[in-house]
């Protein structure tokens, strides 16, 4: 895994994205201005907003200005619908090789959940297995079609490492790989023995492994015995929205997307909410706090911890959390809190 170092006002792409995107990157930014983040902004358009304005949803210059900058924060995409569109967000992944997806779910004070004391970082394989493309029909008739789930030593250990070096970084205790390898024996067998074969260079840390369903079954009964998660696609996938219900919702959860050499694209893992738009009442929880970890990304750790701070102040109290999470706030209000939290 290669560290990156980042100048001490990167410029940043920001793709503000449809639906409520705008909205909830309008309030971003400005909490990350007053939360002392120096960062450039450089506006890029994505998704059905460019499809609208340029014909293509991820125009040229946008990712042009990713492979310059090698981070973004994006807001959500919607995907046109009609032929020869793919998902933006697939496509980003795949062409700067974001092969980790790094989901942190911790309990927020304040946020209706069922559940208190989560702390859970899932890491997610986000290149191989299922999704890695590869599907056909098996006759002339359609009467059958598979797909192939494609594991590969170099895509497993590269996202393993990062668990444990996430882990490490973070003063973690220990990895749980989540698997099928008692049915799916080569493919899940390789990402297991894989995992077993990383743990041994960080006896730092405990390492063990959990079938899927077990995983599943724990993860609503205990969630408070796991810390971090390193899993493939398909189950990180379906696990790491299992996870951020644990915690109140999609609303408030934050992802990365990581790369080598320090790319990175930060986003809301919650979709456009076309039935909100405009209205002034989206929540901005889930962008921001991605902000936060792109600002430690970029070696701004200060920043990003006024950042959170002001955040968790604002979810704490009714009067100032948004209406989604049971809260009396607006956008705006909310904002102005967590803008008020940091510079008191
Ligand atoms: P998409 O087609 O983009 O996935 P969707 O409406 O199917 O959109 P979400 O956007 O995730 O899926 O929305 C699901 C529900 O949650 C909607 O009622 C939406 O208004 C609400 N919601 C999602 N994100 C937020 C947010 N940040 N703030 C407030 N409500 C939200």
């Amino acid at each position: 895994m290669t560290t990156t170092s980042f100048p001490a006002r990167p410029t940043v792409t920001l793709i503000e994205g449809d639906g409520i995107g705008p909205e909830i990157a309008a309030a971003t930014v400005r909490a990350i201005a007053a939360a002392g983040g120096q960062i450039e902004w450089e506006r890029q358009l994505a998704g059905m907003t460019a499809a609208e304005q340029t014909g293509d949803p991820l125009p040229a210059a946008t990712v042009a200005s990713i492979k310059q900058h090698q981070v973004a924060l994006k807001g959500p995409l919607g995907t046109p619908i009609g032929a020869g569109f793919r998902s933006v967000n697939v496509t980003l992944r795949q062409q700067f090789d974001l092969y980790a997806n790094v989901r942190p779910t911790v309990t927020i004070p304040g946020v209706p959940s069922r559940y208190t004391g989560v702390d859970i970082v899932m890491v997610r394989e986000n290149t191989e297995d299922l999704y890695a493309g590869v599907e056909h029909y098996i006759d002339a008739r359609r009467s059958a079609a598979e797909s192939i789930a494609i594991i590969t030593r170099y895509g497993s250990e590269r996202v393993i490492v990062y668990a444990f070096e996430y882990a490490r970084r973070h003063g973690r205790k220990r990895v749980t790989l989540v698997h099928k390898a008692n049915i799916l024996k080569l493919s899940n067998g390789l990402f297991l023995d894989v995992g077993r074969e990383v743990a041994q260079r960080y006896p730092d840390i405990v390492f063990d492994d959990m079938i899927v369903d077990a995983t599943a079954m724990k993860l609503v009964v205990a969630p408070e015995r796991f810390d971090v998660i390193v899993t493939m696609n398909l189950f990180g996938d379906i696990l790491s929205d299992l996870t951020a219900g644990l915690i109140g919702g999609l609303g408030v959860a934050p992802a990365a997307n990581i790369g080598d050499a320090g790319c990175a694209i930060f986003e809301a893992v919650h979709g456009t909410a076309p039935d909100i738009v405009g209205r002034g009442i989206a929540n901005p929880t889930g962008l921001m706090l991605s902000a936060a970890m792109l600002l430690e990304h970029v070696g701004q750790g200060d920043a990003a911890a006024r950042l959170r701070k002001g955040i968790l102040v604002a979810l704490a109290d009714v009067t100032t959390r948004t209406g989604d999470l049971g809260g009396q706030a607006d956008t705006r209000g909310y904002t102005d809190a967590v803008v008020r939290a940091i510079e008191a």
